[in-house]
C-alpha cells in the first residue's frame, strides 16, 4: 500500500478545540484529537497511522474487497453487520470462569495456543490493583490468556502490544480486539513481519476512558467499588455483579444521561460505523442473541476454521428475529436534537417502559439491526454537527445506505 502523507490529520479537532495534543492528553505520542487510543502510535509503526486509522479515513470498501474478493451486498444485512459466511447463536457448554459471557473468546485463544497454531495472543488483562483498567498484553501461555478473561470496558491501546510480539520474533499471532484496532491492523498487515494473524473481533460501542468508566459506575451503582462484572444487556438493563455474588440491575431508561453525555464518550466512538467489527475473521459478541447466548459471525475462511474448532464445545440456540425496528429508529432520530432529560422519570414509569420493551420490543437479529442503526444515526448527527468537513472520510457507503432509509 502506498504511504500517503496526511500531515494535517494532527490538526483535526472538534470545533472550538485548537490544541489537539492537549485534547488527546498525550503530548508524548502526539495523537490526533479524534482518537480511540488503539495503540498503533505507541509503536514504531506510528508513521503508518495515516494509512491505518479509521478516523483519518475509513477503508472498509477496499479492505472488504481484499478480504472477501467483493464488496458488501447493498441493502442486505451485510450493510450493517459486514460480510459473513455464517451466523450462529451459541455458548460454551462449560463456561470459562471469570469470562464476560460464556468465555468463547478465551476458549478460542486457548485452543490456538494449545494447538500451537499461534505463538502469542494479544489480549487485555487488568492493570495491577484494578479490576477494570485495561493492560494490553501479549499472552504466550494459556495461563496468561486466562487472566485476560472478562471485559475491561474502557479504551485500551491493544495495538501497542504488537511491538513486543515483533521483538520476540513471533510469526503467528492471534489478535483479540475492537473494530478500530482491527481496521488499523488489517490496513497495515502486509507491511508487518507476521506470517499469520487470526483476527478475533469483539463488537463494541461507546467505550470510555478508565476515569470516565469509574465515574459512570459511581453514578449508576449503589456500591461502585464492589462491582466485579458489568454488561449492557439486551433486556435494556445494565447488569452489575458484585463481590458478594448479587446482581444489581439498572434500566437504561433510569440512567442519568444528563450527567453522562457531557463528552463522556470519545469523539472516535461517536464517529464509528463498525459496531460489529466487520473486518475480523470471526466476531464474538451478544448483540443479536437471546440471553445468555452469544452471537457469532464467521466471516472469512479463517473465521470458519476457528468456528469449527469451537463447534464441539458449544451449545447452540436458534437464531431469533422479532419485531420491526423502523418505528423505534425514527423515534430515536426525532430525539437526537433534544437535550437529555434532567428530571429522572418516576420509578414506576421506568419499570413499565422496561417491562414493555424487554417483553414486546425488538428481539435477536432485529434488536441488533435496531440498536446498530440508532447508534449510527446518532453518530452521523454528531459528525454533521461537529466535523461536517470530514463526513466523506468518516461515513462509509454502507452506513449511508442504512441511514438513507430514514431520510438521513
Ligand atoms: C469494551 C467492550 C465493549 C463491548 N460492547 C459490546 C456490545 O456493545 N455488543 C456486543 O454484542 N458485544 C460487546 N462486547 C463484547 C462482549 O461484551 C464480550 O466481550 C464478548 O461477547 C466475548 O465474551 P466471552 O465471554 O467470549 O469473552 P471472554 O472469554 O471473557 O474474553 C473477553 C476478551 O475481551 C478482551 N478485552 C477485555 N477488555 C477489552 C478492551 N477494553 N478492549 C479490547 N479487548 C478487551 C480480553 O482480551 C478477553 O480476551 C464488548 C466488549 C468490550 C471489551
Amino acid at each position: 500500500m502506498t504511504q500517503v502523507n496526511k500531515g494535517p490529520v494532527l490538526q483535526i479537532t472538534r470545533q472550538g478545540e485548537t490544541d489537539p495534543v492537549a485534547h488527546s492528553g498525550d503530548a508524548k505520542h502526539h495523537k490526533p484529537a479524534m482518537c480511540s487510543r488503539c495503540g498503533l502510535c505507541y509503536t514504531h509503526h506510528r508513521d503508518k497511522l495515516a494509512d491505518a486509522c479509521v478516523f483519518v479515513e475509513n477503508r472498509y470498501e477496499m479492505l472488504d474487497k481484499k478480504l472477501h474478493g467483493r464488496g458488501r451486498q447493498a441493502y442486505t444485512d451485510e450493510d450493517m453487520f459486514g460480510i459473513y459466511r455464517h451466523m450462529y447463536v451459541a455458548k460454551m457448554a462449560k463456561p470459562v470462569e471469570g469470562a464476560q459471557w460464556s468465555g468463547i473468546v478465551t476458549s478460542l485463544g486457548t485452543m490456538l495456543l494449545e494447538k500451537k497454531l499461534v505463538d502469542g495472543v494479544i489480549c487485555v488483562q487488568s492493570a495491577p490493583g484494578t479490576r477494570f483498567k485495561p493492560k494490553p498484553t501479549l499472552a504466550t501461555s494459556v495461563a496468561e490468556l486466562r487472566k485476560a478473561a472478562g471485559n475491561k470496558p474502557c479504551l485500551s491501546h491493544n495495538l501497542s502490544a504488537l511491538q513486543e510480539a515483533e521483538k520476540l520474533g513471533i510469526k503467528r499471532l492471534a489478535y483479540i480486539g475492537n473494530g478500530c484496532q482491527i481496521h488499523a491492523l488489517r490496513a497495515i498487515q502486509d507491511q508487518l513481519s507476521f506470517e499469520k494473524i487470526y483476527f478475533i473481533g469483539l463488537p463494541c460501542t461507546d467505550i470510555v476512558s478508565y476515569q470516565n468508566y469509574m465515574k459512570f459506575l459511581g453514578l449508576v451503582s449503589t456500591s461502585a467499588e464492589t462491582v466485579v462484572h458489568l454488561e449492557f444487556m439486551p433486556d435494556y438493563r445494565v447488569w452489575m455483579r458484585h463481590e458478594d455474588g448479587h446482581t444489581e440491575k439498572v434500566s437504561y431508561f433510569g440512567l442519568p444521561m444528563d450527567k453522562l453525555t457531557n463528552d463522556i464518550f470519545p469523539d472516535s466512538c461517536m464517529s464509528c460505523f463498525d459496531y460489529t467489527n466487520s473486518l475480523s475473521d470471526i466476531t464474538i459478541g451478544y448483540l443479536g442473541a437471546p440471553m445468555p447466548y452469544q452471537w457469532i459471525l464467521a466471516r472469512t475462511g479463517t473465521g470458519e476454521e476457528l468456528f469449527e474448532m469451537l463447534r464441539p464445545h458449544l451449545e447452540f440456540s436458534p437464531i431469533v428475529e422479532k419485531g420491526k425496528r423502523d418505528k423505534v429508529v425514527l423515534q430515536s432520530i426525532k430525539m437526537l436534537d433534544r437535550p437529555p432529560r434532567t428530571v429522572p422519570l418516576p420509578a414506576w414509569r421506568i419499570k413499565l417502559i422496561t417491562f414493555i420493551v424487554s417483553n414486546f420490543g425488538l428481539k435477536g437479529i432485529e434488536f441488533a439491526r435496531g440498536t446498530l442503526t440508532m447508534k449510527w444515526a446518532r453518530n452521523l448527527h454528531f459528525i454533521r454537527k461537529n466535523y461536517p468537513e470530514r463526513e466523506d472520510e468518516l461515513v462509509p457507503g454502507f452506513a449511508r445506505r442504512v441511514l438513507g432509509r430514514y431520510g438521513l
